[in-house]
């Protein structure tokens, strides 16, 4: 199909409408080009096929009645595949869940659906979502679209590639610590964080609750913002889910962005930033001055342990969560065990990657009697001076402009040996987590190598449509190119 790799929700509507293609014609090209790909890039762990076809024949079958179809209909969305997905397996690229049929749809995928989104595939991630590279996945790794020797980022490695290959114009992931910010910025899409409680975490598998958030990956901003409505909205299944009234952000966005008050960090631009990068994000700030912002340098000054608190509270949260796949009531059980506590053992042992192990290990400690006050304690107190540093900020600025990643996409393999060179991967992303606030990822040029850069935009507590309106007039006026 032509131009299908151009396709934004709103053309594939008119598409839809001007009966130029169908939305089970949008499927199947979908379908092939993930399918044809996947083995080189390593995008997807699982297709949907009858579940796409069941839903665009509903698409098909109202346009062709002349009624109504809803806001994303025919559009193919990829999921994330640690989101839940009714009678489909949802592994969290883990063996533990290798054969894991979820039960029911998270209300996410519930909402997209009724929307009228055509889902096609389940995507690639680092098992359990813990990673920054997507090479935690049990499976295989998936590859950078700018250059497949070098990773996607992670932890939603495959739903940022499936956006960047053109195999979907949008996909759902989560962002714990920046799983949706950092691999959209390696690939050169768009990724928004939504505010914590914007959208319902019911049938997301939970890594560390306090902190997952589901959002989208799309081309465009204004795609990102049709699919952040569609999803957002209290949910009486999720008690954090905030009830407030899902918004139209699509609807409501905006190019004029004249007046907005930016917040530069100073801490986020001095050691360990990239040359390249800093350059990049100097001159989008600079654009976004001559589309009429005012740019201001801030200070947050307990960014330098954003790390070690997100590490030791994100850990903790997850030995919590993960205690569940015990061989019993869920994960595969181990064959061979005599006795019961053999049993747990092994089936654990065997579940779990190397990464996984470690953050259990790491979390369990830092909760232990002994340990609890002087770890993980101590890292709520910080993360209430990171909270507390955001919350000044915000007092005299309307949004945070940063680097998204202190680099471009590494080399597979370049970091595995080393977890805290990959941690610090995540250094620009954590502190929005561990606020609460929103934060989204623009592309903003390429470095030399010609490898995607990705530029932060943070906003305040349910502010999601200043930052949409930021990335857009940035997108429109060429911020892609730089
Ligand atoms: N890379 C971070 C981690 O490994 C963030 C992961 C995420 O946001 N899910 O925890």
């Amino acid at each position: 199909m032509d131009g299908y790799r151009d396709l934004t929700i709103d053309s594939i509507r008119a598409g839809l409408r001007e009966k130029r293609f169908t939305a089970r014609e949008l499927a199947e090209e979908a379908l092939r080009r993930a399918r044809d790909g996947n083995e080189a890039s390593g995008t997807f762990l699982s297709f949907t096929p009858e579940r796409a076809f069941a839903v665009a024949g509903r698409v098909d079958a109202s346009v062709a009645a002349g009624k109504d179809i809803g806001p994303l209909a025919g559009v193919p969305v990829a999921v994330k595949d640690v989101i839940m997905t009714a009678g489909i397996k949802t592994t969290c690229a883990s063996r533990a869940l290798e054969d894991f049929v979820a039960p029911y749809d998270a209300t996410a995928v519930k909402r997209l659906e009724k929307a009228g989104a055509v889902i096609v595939g389940k995507t690639n991630c680092d098992e359990f979502a813990m990673g920054s590279s997507n090479e935690n996945s049990a499976f295989y790794p998936v590859r950078n679209p700018a250059d497949p020797e070098r990773v996607p980022g992670g932890s939603s490695g495959g739903s940022a590639a499936a956006v960047a290959y053109g195999y979907t114009p949008a996909s759902l992931g989560s962002d714990t610590g920046g799983s949706i910010r950092q691999p959209a910025s390696f690939c050169g899409a768009v990724g928004v964080m939504p505010t914590y409680g914007r959208v319902s975490r019911y049938g997301l598998v939970a890594f560390a609750s306090s902190l997952d958030h589901i959002g989208p990956f799309s081309r465009t901003v204004r795609d990102s913002a049709h699919l952040l409505g569609t999803v957002a909205g209290g949910d009486p299944y999720d008690a954090t889910a905030a009830n407030m009234p899902a918004a139209d952000f699509a609807g409501a966005l905006s190019a004029d962005v004249s007046g907005l008050k930016l917040g530069i960090p100073r801490e986020y631009f001095g050691e360990g930033l990239d040359a390249a990068v800093g350059a990049r994000i100097e001159a989008g700030i600079k654009r976004l001055e001559r589309l009429g912002c005012q740019a201001v340098e801030i200070s947050l000054p307990h960014t330098r342990y954003a790390i070690a608190s997100y590490y030791l509270i994100c850990t903790a949260e997850a030995s919590s969560n993960l205690a569940r796949y015990d061989g019993v009531r869920y994960s595969r059980r181990s064959e061979d065990s005599e006795t019961l506590r053999d049993m747990y053992r092994n089936s654990r042992a065997e579940a779990f990657g190397p990464e996984v192990t470690r953050r259990i290990i790491l979390g369990t400690y830092v909760l232990s009697a002994g340990y609890y006050d002087a770890y993980y304690k101590k890292a709520q107190e910080v993360r209430s001076l990171i909270a507390r540093d955001f919350k000044q900020a915000f007092e005299s600025v309307d949004a945070i402009v940063t680097p998204t990643s202190p680099f471009p996409a590494f080399k597979l393999g370049e970091k595995t040996s080393d977890p805290l060179q990959m941690y610090l991967s995540d250094i620009y992303t954590i502190t929005g987590s561990l606020a609460g606030i929103a934060g989204m990822s623009v592309p903003c040029g390429a470095s030399p190598e010609g490898l995607p850069i990705g530029m932060q935009i943070l906003a305040n507590h349910f502010e999601e449509q200043t930052m949409l309106n930021l990335g857009h007039a940035f997108e429109l006026d060429g911020g892609f190119e730089g």
